[in-house]
């Protein structure tokens, strides 16, 4: 049904897709596997950047993330921010530890891994015939069909629609180059796209699929950090919480007393914007913690808000 529109998307993707990116460079299951977890939350600029090649440098292969310890795999993924990825990664690789497996229902039963990174991994890795499904793919899946609003099987039903088993590969590659190059969230080249002939949204616009949901408003939420200081050494604790789940970070109080106030920090979550006062004190603390020197602390996996507590503990000089 869609032959000629395949044709013409090859076309394309032999003409101008990227064939340079990293992850294209081999169909190492373990590397795929660990960019798709990065490219969950985050661009790909960043990830290339700063992230995917120092982790890949620090753990090489699936068993040497396995046998790492949690602590350093949160180290290493600091700054990248939804850290349940890097937990969940470090979990299947202890599960799998030699090697992850072919299937998408095996993948889908490991920790961390949902229909759409398996399909990615099976499809990349091991070139199984199944349709990947990413934010490009979506986007373009929505105007191709002229659907506003679809939920998750929905979007599968039209994945496997356009698909095509018998290059699924290339099919794959070129759909999201697509999305990323010419079917964009706020425009759309559709002169040059190959879907131009068959595509439903180029009736009315593209910029009207998927329907856009209203921005919900982000609570803020102000708290006071105090970073204890006693003989040299910082009073931290590690977060046993399910949100920042072992992140180390300084102590937090409702109320401050006796403290000097050394600056404020602002930082932003999914959920909530954190706004935070943060104090020194040279008074110990009354909850459990952990007393590291300076140089210790730029060692540990802190939290984003942390980081930015402890940058104005350096610039204060105390
Ligand atoms: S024709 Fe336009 S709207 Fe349709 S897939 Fe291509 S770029 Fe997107």
């Amino acid at each position: 049904m869609f032959k000629e529109a395949h044709r013409k998307l090859y076309q394309w993707y032999q003409e101008n897709g990227r064939h340079d990116l990293p992850w294209r460079q081999n169909s190492d299951a373990y590397r795929i596997w660990v960019s798709e977890i990065m490219l969950q939350q985050t661009q790909v600029k960043t990830v290339l950047e700063r992230f995917y090649f120092p982790f890949l440098e620090k753990f090489p292969t699936l068993q040497a993330l396995a046998e790492a310890h949690e602590d350093e795999v949160l180290k290493q993924w600091e700054g990248l921010g939804y850290y349940t990825r890097a937990r969940n990664l470090h979990k299947t690789a202890q599960i799998c530890r030699d090697a992850l497996p072919q299937s998408v229902t095996e993948l889908v039963a490991l920790p961390g891994i949902g229909q759409s990174t398996a399909h990615a991994v099976a499809a990349f890795a091991y070139h199984t015939p199944v349709p990947i499904m990413d934010a490009n793919v979506k986007r373009i899946l929505y105007r191709v069909f002229g659907v506003k609003k679809a939920n998750d099987r929905e979007l599968w039903q039209l994945a496997y629609r356009l698909f095509d088993e018998e290059r699924p590969f290339d099919y794959n590659q070129a759909m999201m180059d697509i999305g990323a190059m010419l079917c964009q969230a706020k425009q759309a080249a559709c002169d040059r796209c190959p879907f131009n002939d068959i595509c439903k949204a180029t009736e009315d616009g593209p910029l009207l699929y998927p329907e856009k949901r209203a921005k919900k408003q982000v609570p803020v939420r102000l708290k006071h950090i105090v970073i204890h200081k006693h003989d040299g050494r910082y009073a931290l604790r590690q977060r046993q919480t399910r949100f920042l789940n072992g992140l180390w970070g300084f102590m937090e109080h409702d109320e401050v007393q006796e403290a000097q106030h050394i600056g404020e920090i602002k930082h932003q979550y999914s959920h909530f914007h954190l706004h935070a006062k943060v104090y020194f004190s040279a008074s110990m603390v009354e909850e459990e913690a952990a007393w590291y020197t300076k140089e210790e602390i730029e060692k540990l996996a802190l939290s984003g808000a942390d980081h930015k507590a402890f940058a104005l503990l350096q610039e204060s000089g105390l």
